[in-house]
């Protein structure tokens, strides 16, 4: 039953996570599980060690750390955070979540606010916010106005205190203001999934959490994964590219492609631009990471398809600061897909019939 399950279900992983995973587990004492969680289906693969344990261990890290950082979960620490802002009280939160602000303020900051960790009151304006899934979610376009008046109350990151006693704190500045961790929280979660699995001695893996892929060690053949980057376009699951992956490295994408509505013809996506409160028009359709940190990863994919081409490449050949240290594919709404140097070998190209054009971005 194990065998078939994810057979059945990696249609439905593919077409939602813009990354999968094209590394075949027959023939192997491979072990998959297969779940939702943070709105989404993520799935573990484990090659090696006792893969059982590992893999229920692994879900439960992902179910512990949606509970601390869920919006939707009152009890949650985001959720408290958020009823307390502006009011002055320093809520006490769990050191996962303070390690996660603290990253996610970086990014913000690094970016120049191009990912925003507190941008909730306008994701929910535009109904992309509180009621995630697609079947509940009521969107809608907000006026200029209403953007012109949420937008004071984005920006100003979460205040994280630490505690002598190892405890953490944190409090929102302004009254109205709300944390929205969706452009990190997945990656951010396959730190400790990758922990756990190793407690229970796994040390080859794949790791699919929603739109963040992780290669644990290797396959069990000693070549990398290989990880398949969705065509933006494409209608059906299609691919663009496929890439190597191995030693801890994650994979991240987002796109526009990912969750979006129409209205009076015309397409709204997910990823604001925190500038302007309307989704990025940065002339990308897709970002794609790979980084030794799947937190920056994931947070970066989402900052970088704001920023659009010239700023991401600009920031990979500076030599300095995160993204020099990642490796970027950039897709343009011209078909045009831009790859850095360090993805070339074992990169695979299947995006010539659908329209596409590839080159390699060099220092
Ligand atoms: P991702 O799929 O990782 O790119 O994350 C998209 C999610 O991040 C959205 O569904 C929002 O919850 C949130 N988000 C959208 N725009 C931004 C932004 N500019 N900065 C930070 N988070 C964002
Ligand atoms: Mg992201």
């Amino acid at each position: 039953m194990k065998r078939l399950l994810p057979l059945l279900l990696s249609c439905a992983l593919l077409a939602g996570c813009g990354a999968g995973q094209a590394s075949p587990s027959a023939g192997t004492d491979a072990d998959t599980q297969y779940f939702f969680a943070m709105d989404t289906i993520m799935s573990i693969t484990a090659y090696d060690g006792d893969t059982s344990a590992a893999l229920v261990a692994a879900q439960q890290e992902v179910n512990r750390l949606e509970a601390l950082w869920s919006r939707t979960r009152p009890e949650s620490d985001v959720s408290r955070l958020n009823d307390h802002a502006g009011d002055g009280t320093a809520v006490p939160i769990q050191p996962e979540t303070a390690r996660l602000l603290e990253t996610a303020a970086a990014a913000a900051q690094e970016s120049g606010l191009a990912f925003d960790p507190v941008l909730a009151p306008v994701m929910d304006a535009w109904g992309f916010g509180l009621t995630e899934s697609e079947t509940t979610a009521v969107h809608r376009v907000p006026s200029q106005e209403e953007l012109s008046a949420l937008l004071p109350l984005t920006r100003d990151l979460p205040q994280v205190t630490a505690g002598e006693d190892g405890s953490y704190t944190a409090a929102l500045p302004l009254t109205g203001q709300a944390a929205d961790l969706g452009g990190i929280a997945k990656g951010a979660s396959a730190a400790y999934v990758v922990d756990a699995l190793t407690a229970h001695g796994v040390e080859n893996a794949i790791l699919s959490l929603g739109g963040n892929i992780t290669a644990l060690g290797h396959r069990p053949d000693g070549r990398p994964f290989q990880v398949l980057v969705t065509d933006p376009l494409a209608s059906e699951d299609g691919y663009l590219c496929t890439i190597a992956l191995e030693g801890g490295l994650t994979c991240s994408t987002s796109g526009g492609y990912e969750r979006y509505f129409e209205s009076d013809g015309v397409t709204y996506h997910h990823i604001i631009d925190p500038s302007t409160g309307y989704p990025a028009q940065s002339g990308l359709l897709s970002v794609t990471t790979v980084a030794a940190d799947p937190a920056l990863a994931d947070a970066w994919s989402t900052a970088l398809f704001v920023l659009g081409r010239d700023r991401a490449l600009e920031l990979w050949r500076s030599g300095e600061g995160t993204v020099a240290g990642m490796e970027l594919i950039l897709v343009t709404q011209g078909q045009q897909v831009y790859v850095t140097q360090g993805l070339e070998e074992g990169l695979q190209f299947h995006g010539e019939e659908a329209g596409y054009t590839y080159e390699i971005v060099r220092r």
